[in-house]
C-alpha cells in the first residue's frame, strides 16, 4: 500500500468506506482466521481453547513453520491448552512475546440478536463473542506472522506468539501464569506486546488516539468483620455487630485516597488534554504539572475513570450479617475491594483503612493476595515503534500511555519483572464497548486496519538493520 493511499484511508470515515472496496489478500486472510476463531467455542462452560489452538497450529504448519516451533501446551487433563509459536530470528536482540488470550466470556443465544457463536457481518461490523475481546487481537497477530513468513522476513530476534487460556475468570488455571512457571523462554523475554489492552480510540469512526497500556492497578481485598455474642432480638443491647460495622463502612465510603501522580499519569493527562476541550482539557494540563492543582483534580474526579487514574480506590462490594430475623447479629462482614496505584504499597493501604475505620472492634484481614505489577518503562523500543507506525498509518494521532484500572494478563509478566505493553491494533469507540456483553462487535474497517497496524508494528520491533 502506498503512503498516499494510507493517508486517504486515515482521513476517510472508517465505516463509510467499509463496504466500498473488496478486501486485499492480506485482509481476506486475517478475516478468515478471525472467522475461524469466532466460530470455535472457547467459553469455560462448554468450549475449549485447545480446539482453537489446534486449528491455528494447522495454519502455521501449512505456512511452513517447523512442527517443533508450533506447540499446543498446558497442564495435563485440561481441555484448555495454549498455543505457542516460535518465529525464529537472528538472535541479535532478546525475544519479544506477542500475547492474546483465546478464551471468551460466556454468551447466551437468547440474550443476543444474533448467534454469538456465529461470525455475522452486518452494516460494516463483524458480530460474535470475542470479536472485541480478544479474538480480533489473536487473529491480527496470527495473520501478521503468517504474512511475514510468506514474505521470507527474518526478524532480528525471536518472536514468541502465546495465545492463552484462562484469562477470563472461571478457567481452571491461567495460561500466562502457567507459561511463566513452565517455559523458561517467557521469563527470558525482553518485553511483551499484549493485544488485550490499549485499543486505539475511535470517535465518529475515526482513530483519535493510539492508547498504550503501560501499567495496571493492583487488585486485592480486605474482609472487615465485627462479631458479637448476640441474643434474642426482643432484648436489644447497645452493641450490635451490623450497626457497628455499618458505621465503619460509612466512614470508609466517605474517605478518598489522596491524589498521587506519577510519570505515567502525568503523561496520560498531558497527552490526553489536546484530544479534549474546554475545562476538561485545562484541568488535565493542571493536574499534569509539577504540583497537581487540587481544584482541577476535584473536577476530573467526577469521571469514574479519571478518578481511578488519580488515586487508589477501595470500595465495599459485599455485605453479609446476622443469622435469623429474630436474633441479634453475632457476625457482620463486608468485602472491601481495593485497586491500588501500582507505585503504592498494600501495607500503607491497610494502615489507611484501619485509620479511617478508627474502630479496634472491626477486625481487618487481607483476604486476597496483592500481585504487584510495577509500571513498564514509558520510553524504549516499544514506544519508539508504536510512535513510528502510528504516525505513518494515522498521521497526527497521539500515542497516549495509560494505566489499566482493571487487570489483564500483562500483570503476570510485570510481576515477573518483564515489561508489558498493551496495544491492540483494532480501534474501538469508547462509547460502544461491548466486550463481555450483548452483540459484541468490531468495525470491519477497524479490524482491517488493525491487522495492518499489528503487522507493521511487529516488523518495526524486529527489523533491526534489515529494515528497508
Ligand atoms: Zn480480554
Amino acid at each position: 500500500m502506498t503512503k498516499s493511499t494510507l493517508l486517504l484511508l486515515a482521513s476517510a470515515s472508517l465505516a463509510g468506506t467499509a463496504a466500498a472496496q473488496a478486501p486485499t489478500a492480506y485482509q481476506a486472510s486475517a478475516r478468515a482466521i478471525f472467522k475461524e476463531l469466532i466460530e470455535i467455542n472457547t467459553t469455560h462452560s462448554t468450549g475449549s481453547t485447545t480446539v482453537a489452538a489446534e486449528a491455528l497450529r494447522k495454519r502455521f504448519l501449512a505456512a511452513g513453520f517447523p512442527a517443533a516451533d508450533v506447540e499446543v501446551v498446558g497442564p495435563a487433563g485440561s481441555k484448555n491448552h495454549n498455543l505457542i509459536v516460535h518465529y525464529r530470528g537472528t538472535g541479535a536482540r532478546k525475544p519479544v512475546v506477542l500475547l492474546a488470550h483465546l478464551d471468551v466470556v460466556e454468551a447466551r443465544r437468547e440474550d443476543w440478536t444474533w448467534d454469538p457463536q456465529a461470525f455475522t457481518e452486518k452494516d460494516g461490523y463483524f458480530y460474535g463473542r470475542g470479536t472485541s475481546d480478544i479474538k480480533d487481537g489473536a487473529a491480527t497477530l496470527v495473520a501478521a506472522l503468517l504474512r511475514m513468513k510468506q514474505e521470507n522476513f527474518r526478524p532480528d530476534r525471536d518472536l514468541i506468539l502465546a495465545l492463552t487460556a484462562g484469562e477470563e475468570s472461571g478457567g481452571d488455571y491461567n495460561g500466562v501464569a502457567w507459561l511463566l512457571a513452565n517455559r523458561p523462554e517467557f521469563k527470558a523475554a525482553a518485553w511483551v506486546l499484549n493485544t488485550d489492552a490499549g485499543d486505539p480510540e475511535l470517535r465518529a469512526d475515526k482513530v483519535q488516539a493510539r492508547m498504550v497500556q503501560v501499567a495496571e492497578k493492583v487488585a486485592f481485598n480486605f474482609q472487615l468483620e465485627v462479631t458479637n455474642p448476640g441474643g434474642h432480638s426482643s432484648l436489644p443491647v447497645p452493641e450490635n455487630a451490623i450497626v457497628r460495622l455499618a458505621g465503619g463502612v460509612v466512614r470508609l465510603g466517605a474517605w478518598r485516597f489522596p491524589v498521587h501522580m506519577s510519570e505515567l499519569t502525568r503523561a496520560f493527562f498531558a497527552r490526553t488534554a489536546p484530544t479534549e476541550s474546554g475545562q476538561t482539557a485545562a484541568d488535565m494540563r493542571a493536574v499534569a504539572g509539577a504540583v497537581p492543582d487540587p481544584a482541577a483534580a476535584e473536577r476530573l474526579s467526577k469521571s469514574a475513570f479519571h478518578n481511578a487514574m488519580l488515586r487508589t480506590t477501595c470500595v465495599t462490594t459485599t455485605f453479609e450479617g446476622g443469622h435469623a430475623v429474630n436474633a441479634l447479629p453475632q457476625r457482620a462482614r463486608v468485602n472491601v475491594n481495593c485497586r491500588m496505584l501500582p507505585f503504592e504499597s498494600p501495607d500503607s493501604v491497610e494502615a489507611t483503612i484501619r485509620r479511617v475505620l478508627a474502630d479496634s472492634l472491626i477486625a481487618v484481614k487481607r483476604s486476597s493476595e496483592a500481585r504487584l505489577s510495577p509500571p513498564s518503562p514509558l520510553s524504549g523500543e516499544f514506544t519508539r515503534a508504536a510512535e513510528a507506525v502510528t504516525s505513518a498509518m494515522w498521521p497526527g494521532v497521539p500515542v497516549i500511555p495509560y494505566m489499566e484500572t482493571g487487570a489483564t494478563d500483562g500483570l503476570f509478566f510485570r510481576n515477573a519483572g518483564i515489561p508489558a505493553y498493551g496495544a491492540s491494533g483494532v480501534a474501538i469507540d469508547p462509547n460502544d464497548v461491548r466486550a463481555h456483553g450483548k452483540d459484541e462487535r468490531v468495525l470491519i474497517k477497524a479490524f482491517d486496519e488493525g491487522a495492518e497496524h499489528i503487522y507493521r508494528l511487529i516488523r518495526e520491533i524486529s527489523a533491526g538493520a534489515a529494515r528497508p
